[in-house]
Parts: C-alpha cells; sequence; structure tokens
C-alpha cells in the first residue's frame, strides 16, 4: 500500500530541525567567509585531529543500479570504478595487521556490484570483524544478485539500508520510480531472513536523508514515526534509524546551484552549527579508502579528491593504522554539513 497522504518530511514539515529552511540570501553572504577550522578549534579548544581509528570504510565501486538525486558519489549504471583484487588483498592484510580496526564498512555506489564484495565480507568475517553492507535495497533484485540477500545473512553482515521516508512519493522523487516498493520488498525479504529482530544478531539499521535543503528531523522522533508506519503498513521491523544531512557537494550540491539555492543552503548549515557533535566526527574514528586505494578522512572528503593531511596517501603507505593517530583531519566548507543541528555521520545524529 503506498502512503500518499503521510506528513510531507521531504518539505520539512515533520520534526524539530525541519522547520528551520533556508535562510535568506543576504544571511548566506554573511556566511560565506566561514571557516570551519576556527569553529571546530573553538568547539575543542584545540585543532581538530584524528583519534584512534577504528573503522575502515572502503568505496569499492563507484557503480550503481540507481541514480539518486542527491548522490554523493555520482553513482550510477555508467560508472565503472571498481577496487581490483590487489586493492582487496591490501585491505584484508590492514585488517590483519590491526586489530584495533574492529569494523569494514562497504560502501559505494552499490558495494554488492563489485567482484570483490564478497571475498572482502568473508576475509573481513574470518578476521573476526564486523563487516557493514551500504545496501540500497533494489539491488537486491538485479540480475546476478538473488543470492545476495541469503549471502549477507549467513555471514551475518550489518546491513545499512537506504530509505530515505516511508512514503513512496518522497522516496521516488529522490531515488526514481519504482524503487519505494522494491525497496519494502527488500526490507521483506531481509525480515524474513532474521534481520531488525532485537533479540538477534543480524542488525538492519535504515538511512533518512533529507528530500531537500534543509536539515533532518530528530532521529529519535523520525524513527518513531518509521517505526510505527512500517510495521503498521508492511510488517517490517528493524534496529535503528539514521538520520544523515544532505551534505553540499557532488550531485546535491549541483541541484542546489541550478536552483540559485547553494549560498542559502551553506547559510542553514553555518547558521546551525553545533559545536557539541565536533568530538564524534566520523573522520576522527574512520579511515576512508578510494576504489584506487588512495586514503581520506572520509567518504566525502574522497568525493572532493581530499586527501589526507599526513604523509600516507594510499594503502600501500603505511602499516600501523596509529600512525595516523593525532594527524590534522582535512577540512572544507562542505563540513558545516557534519556539524549542523543534532549532526550527522555514516552512524547518524551525533548529538
Ligand atoms: S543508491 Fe546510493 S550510491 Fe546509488 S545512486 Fe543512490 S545514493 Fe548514490
Ligand atoms: S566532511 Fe568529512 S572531514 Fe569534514 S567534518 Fe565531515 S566527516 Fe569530518
Amino acid at each position: 500500500m503506498l502512503l500518499k497522504d503521510e506528513p510531507d518530511i521531504a518539505a520539512g514539515s515533520v520534526g524539530a530541525a525541519a522547520d528551520e529552511g533556508v535562510t535568506t540570501a543576504r544571511e548566506a553572504a554573511s556566511v560565506a567567509d566561514a571557516n570551519f577550522d576556527s569553529y571546530a578549534r573553538d568547539a575543542l579548544g584545540t585543532g581538530l585531529v584524528r583519534g584512534a581509528a577504528t573503522t575502515l570504510q572502503v568505496n569499492i565501486t563507484k557503480r550503481c543500479n540507481l541514480a539518486c538525486h542527491h548522490c554523493h558519489v555520482e553513482s550510477g549504471p555508467k560508472r565503472s570504478e571498481a577496487v581490483s583484487e590487489k586493492i582487496a588483498n591490501r585491505v584484508l592484510e590492514l585488517l590483519e595487521r590491526n586489530p584495533s580496526l574492529e569494523v569494514l564498512d562497504l560502501t559505494g555506489g552499490a558495494p554488492e556490484l563489485s567482484g570483490q564484495f564478497r571475498r572482502l565480507v568473508t576475509g573481513a568475517r574470518a578476521l573476526g570483524r564486523r563487516v557493514i553492507d551500504r545496501c540500497n535495497l533494489t539491488i537486491l533484485y538485479e540480475p546476478g544478485q538473488e543470492d545476495t540477500a541469503a549471502f549477507l545473512a549467513e555471514n551475518r553482515v550489518d546491513v545499512v539500508a537506504s530509505l530515505p521516508c516511508y512514503t513512496a512519493e518522497n522516496v521516488e522523487a529522490q531515488r526514481g520510480r519504482g524503487v519505494f516498493d522494491k525497496s519494502i520488498e527488500g526490507l521483506r525479504w531481509l525480515v524474513e531472513l532474521g534481520y531488525g529482530d532485537p533479540g538477534g544478531d543480524l542488525v538492519l539499521d535504515l538511512v533518512y536523508n533529507p528530500g531537500g535543503a534543509f536539515l533532518p528531523p530528530a532521529q529519535a522522533e523520525l524513527e518513531a514515526t518509521y517505526r510505527d508506519r512500517l510495521a503498521g503498513n508492511f510488517g517490517i521491523r528493524f534496529n535503528r534509524l539514521l538520520t544523515i544531512t544532505n551534505m553540499p557537494i557532488k550531485r546535491f550540491a549541483h541541484d542546489l546551484e541550478r536552483e540559485g539555492r547553494h549560498g542559502e543552503y551553506m547559510s542553514l548549515l553555518v547558521n546551525h552549527f553545533n559545536p557539541d557533535t565536533v568530538a564524534g566526527l566520523m573522520c576522527r574514528e574512520t579511515i576512508s579508502v578510494g576504489h584506487d586505494g588512495q586514503l581520506y578522512d572520509c567518504d566525502f572528503n574522497q568525493q572532493l579528491e581530499l586527501g589526507m593531511t599526513g604523509p600516507a596517501s594510499s594503502i600501500f603507505d603505511f602499516h600501523d593504522a596509529a600512525a595516523l593517530t593525532g594527524q590534522r583531519v582535512a577540512t572544507a566548507a562542505h563540513c558545516f554539513g557534519c556539524t549542523a543541528g543534532a549532526g550527522s555521520s555514516c552512524g547518524g545524529a551525533l548529538d
């Protein structure tokens, strides 16, 4: 059943933060020179540096069966970049050498489309690591992916699944026609395999991101609404809802520029800078690796080709993840997307 009469969270009508909207062009001009490093320094009392890394996040392919409006990777069916066997081997070698890297987080594109996906999953699981698959759900129905859901369950892979709304209208405005029904079917399939059971070990988290130039609603409030709607209408359970802010880069930034709203969105982010989010920024504990093995502080920096500040620029340049601790994080204006309102990271809100 499609829920056409739901509150329009894609237009920002639900939740404490969503009613802020974009601000005026005059306010945008006043924040144009805001410097993220100085905001972060004021919040922390020191510069923004990396802490101990616990997660290796690898963008294993830019190919995707979808081509969403907000995609910061600019993924789509025509992209072909993907990790080689050599890079995958090095990722597993680094995990073996660094027990402190507890999590292998596989992202893309649609990571399942990479020829190295299953090797990385089974290799990391054999090393006792938690593995995350950032799954768009519809991929489970693509030719050649018929056994992917079962593979994920067998290997106890955590699934972090994109579902930017619990209504068809909003999901399809962002991700394309037919995506909502397939996403719901994908979620049902995962739930049948045991995912999302609070007493089980098959983790199913959902990801919400706004359908436009506004901040996400409060995470806990929205999670309760998702839980209610998805259980009531589709019999779907899940573990957590993660709210993620649209970053002002790549496809979403181009949309904003086309609409003449980029400055206003930046103003919204800067004006809602929350100092309490800075200590928990994901760049402090994540090592982001590109399909070509290059190192970054996060996936957003990766898409901007904003490399790490230290001497190591690729996964072949270091052996000990601890060597990166204390290194200054590479930042730019887009970083305000992580610190606005309740904050944003691959693990959801920060405050
Ligand atoms: S599903 Fe994810 S990776 Fe694919 S186009 Fe959409 S946002 Fe990008
Ligand atoms: S964009 Fe990346 S580097 Fe900047 S604050 Fe966010 S996680 Fe950190």
